[in-house]
């Protein structure tokens, strides 16, 4: 198919179609809206990218994504020293932010242990959380792993190696969603449910 835009125009296109939910079409969409918006989104989009490319570093502590090392969240005062929140990935740290669920501290992993596609415990920030749970300040350690095969054998790959350290070790709750209808959930989730009741 012969190109409808020179190739600067094609190469934006391109790089556009690899963003993560844009496809080929929508691609097309957003180039074209940015180069209608030079002025108001693409200078100051094109800005942002190139600033946000030059100061971006990971947390030499938790490994979290921001402008400076220690993170933010690491040197914030205010979060409580005495809990590490793991997560896979910085999504799921930005996703518990959302959440305003906890004030704590996070430990990110950078994946989930998965044999099959050759994942082990090297390629993780694993050893760098023991050693961060030793920590005489740290007294949870609150493993927030996706509820897979990878995630849960994460999970229990890092609880047998924390307990040694004098820490509790807690995991997210399986179960109802909030807002959730039980005629409409699966199995697995409702029998977790069960099997993890609260009293009321
Ligand atoms: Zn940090």
């Amino acid at each position: 198919m012969a190109a409808a835009a020179g190739p600067e125009i094609e190469r934006l296109i391109q790089l556009l179609a690899r963003l993560p939910g844009l496809g080929p079409r929508s691609a097309r969409r957003a180039a074209l809206f940015l180069i209608k918006k030079r002025e108001q989104i693409m200078a100051p989009l094109a800005g942002a990218m190139q600033t946000a490319f030059d100061r971006i570093q990971i947390c030499n502590n938790c490994g979290n994504i921001d402008t400076q090392s220690p993170c933010t969240i690491c040197m914030d005062p205010r979060r409580d020293p005495a809990i590490i929140v793991v997560v896979a990935d910085v999504a799921d740290l930005w996703a518990l932010e959302r959440a305003h669920a906890l004030n704590a501290r996070y430990h990110v992993l950078g994946g989930t242990l998965s044999p099959l596609d050759g994942v082990g415990p090297q390629d993780l920030a694993i050893e760098a959380l023991v050693s961060r749970a030793q920590d005489s300040a740290v007294t949870e350690v609150i493993l927030a792993l996706n509820a897979t095969v990878d995630g849960q054998t994460t999970a229990h790959y890092i609880t047998d190696l924390l307990q040694g350290a004098n820490v509790k070790v807690t995991r997210l709750a399986h179960g109802v969603p909030v807002g959730g209808e039980l005629d409409y959930l699966d199995e697995g989730t409702l029998a977790a449910a069960i099997r993890q009741r609260t009293p009321f």
